[in-house]
């Protein structure tokens, strides 16, 4: 009841707090909010708080969320960026009002650089890059103007008409905003707002070669779209007076900008720049290798959209940048999974079993398929004479408090019987063959009538029953929390373990059924999914994330 009143009662967020004064106070009817993200790369978790931010407002005030590729930059971004992006905002559990493009904005914001120059407002310069960022000042001192700026309204207008038909090459004009070279913001010292690129767009083809820059399209595609709220991360907040100096002086529509501290996360790089950098270098095998942050990559990892969800609602919405620890995301998916996984039980390093006093060959024993789900569905486990238990649970000579297999000891075997153990048997190099053990007929799980209490259960397969697999355990992919403020290179910091093959397991028969869109715990050992790349012959499995988080202690020591 205490838990359910806090969730009620949760504070709201300060963007929260501004949309519910806005909706009061008549500001805006409804609300409208966008996803902007730019087609160069696939999303990351850093993305998904954006898009639970935006589409999660929207959804709670009744109003609507748009997907805008911001498309502006012709040579970085490609289609499959843009499909991918699509897949990963409806698996995060997302619809969009609409889907637009910054691109199909191309004429219209034409129309919005010709209507500035027609005030006086902006300028074709044609001096070099470096010219105009000496130009430009320093934050302490201002900046000048040069000669271009007296250009006549008319020359304006019939050199960016010879701009857009293709007279100059790259980088030889470039149109700018006429605001103040003195203002203190750098920002809003005359930035360009168009320049010369002759490539090849992914959408407008060859139709364009000059391009808007971020700030000319970013706010005017807000303001096209009649967004309310244009929620965008910290590094933009410089950014604001522009923002609302084209959009006061074209008369558009008056969409706001407000800004949030990006997520950052430890053990973990968040820049596309970076991850395509993993990718092409091959540190990684894809943008969905599962040790990536990348949604796909979560998603092919086993993470479900809920916990993903709830992690974002867990961080909240900061005016800070923070570092957000790794083990909260893995705290959400395993409070997840520990609901919906159904229990396996998976032998990874087998110690064969043998029980000496057993001869029904064809019995099956019962368990539950998950402890927690109030359903209580069960399924069948073949038990054999010849079972396969963890090596790690056997100990010839025990150490103190070891509670599992050992000479004279008893422990249980999950859902079935207790054991004996009675007798070690070697190969020639001295290393076990094999244990054998007996078995009380009279413990059995559910009509236990031994009186027997042991400490250990440990989980098992029937040799002759077993199914196999490969496991891939990842590990965290940097060995240091904060990979991106090291000295030198961020990829010096890679884990060389990320990843540990295991290419032969031995699973109960149960696991032969396993459907890509189900989770499951192989019990003591992990949450696990099937990957996609098994096939017929032999299936994949991924940890999704350990049973418990053993970095805490780490991180302790
Ligand atoms: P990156 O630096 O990783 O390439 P970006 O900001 O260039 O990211 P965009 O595609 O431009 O990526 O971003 C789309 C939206 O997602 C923007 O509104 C951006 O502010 C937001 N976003 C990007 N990274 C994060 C992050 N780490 N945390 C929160 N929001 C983010
Ligand atoms: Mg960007």
């Amino acid at each position: 009841m205490e838990e359910i009143k806090k969730e009620e009662e949760k504070s709201l967020n300060f963007i929260e707090e501004i949309v519910e004064e806005d909706l009061r106070s008549g500001k805006n009817k409804n609300i409208l909010t966008r996803f902007p993200p730019e087609p160069n790369g696939y999303l990351h978790i850093g993305h998904a708080k954006s898009i639970c931010l935006n589409f999660g407002l929207a959804k709670k005030y009744g109003g609507k969320t748009n997907l805008r590729f911001d498309d502006t930059n012709p040579v970085t971004e490609e289609t499959e960026y843009v499909d991918s992006i699509k897949e990963d905002v409806r698996w995060l559990g997302f619809e969009w009002a609409n889907e637009f493009y910054a691109s199909d904005y191309f004429d219209q914001l034409y129309e919005f650089a010709v209507t500035l120059m027609k005030k006086n407002l902006a300028y074709v310069d044609d001096s070099k890059s470096e010219e105009i960022a000496a130009q430009k000042g320093t934050p302490t001192e201002p900046g000048k103007r040069n000669k271009y700026a007296e250009r006549s309204i008319e020359e304006n207008l019939q050199l960016f008409t010879d701009m857009r038909a293709g007279k100059y090459a790259d980088g030889e004009k470039v149109l700018r905003a006429k605001v103040d070279m003195t203002a203190a913001n750098m920002q809003l010292r005359d930035p360009i707002i168009y320049r010369i690129k002759h490539a090849h767009h992914h959408r407008t083809g060859d139709k364009w070669c000059i391009y808007p820059m971020y700030d000319f399209a970013h706010g005017q595609s807000d303001s096209i779209e009649n967004i309310t709220h244009s929620i965008c991360t910290l590094e933009f907040v410089t950014h604001r007076p522009l923002y609302d100096w084209f959009i006061e002086h074209l008369e558009i529509f008056p969409s706001k900008q407000y800004e949030f501290a990006r997520l950052n996360m430890t053990f973990t790089v968040m820049s596309k720049r970076k991850l395509l950098q993993l990718v092409n270098e091959k540190f990684v095998s894809s943008w969905d290798d599962p040790r990536m942050p990348t949604i796909s990559a979560y998603r092919r990892r086993g993470y479900t959209p809920e916990s993903i969800r709830k992690f974002a609602d867990k961080i909240g919405v900061q005016k800070r940048e923070n570092l957000i620890d790794l083990s909260l995301l893995e705290f959400c998916i395993r409070e997840h999974l520990n609901k919906i996984a159904h229990r396996k039980m998976v032998v990874f390093d087998p110690l064969k079993v043998v029980i000496t006093n057993y001869t029904d060959e064809n019995e099956i024993v019962v368990s539950e398929n998950n402890p927690e789900d109030e359903e209580k569905t069960t399924r069948e486990i073949p038990f054999s004479r010849e079972l396969y238990i963890e090596k790690e649970d056997f100990m010839e000579n025990p150490a103190k408090k070891f509670f599992r297999l050992a000479p004279g000891q008893k422990v249980r075997l999950k859902s079935a019987y207790i054991i004996q153990c009675e007798e070690v048997i070697k190969n020639a190099d001295g290393s076990i063959a094999e244990v054998r053990c007996i078995y009380l007929p009279e413990s059995k799980s559910g009509a236990d009538t031994s009186g027997l209490k042991v400490q250990g259960t440990l989980h098992w397969v029937s040799v002759k029953h077993a199914i196999t697999a490969e496991l891939r355990l990842y590990d965290r992919l940097f060995k240091v929390q904060d990979p991106s403020n090291e000295e030198g290179d961020f990829k010096e910091y890679i884990n060389p373990d990320s990843l540990q093959i295991i290419s032969t397991v031995y699973a109960e028969p149960s696991l032969k059924n396993a459907k890509f869109d189900e989770r499951y715990q192989f019990l003591r050992k992990g949450y696990f999914c099937l990957d996609k790349d098994s096939s017929e012959e032999k299936m994949v499995f991924n940890r999704t994330v350990s049973l418990k988080d053993t970095w805490a202690k780490e991180l302790k020591k």
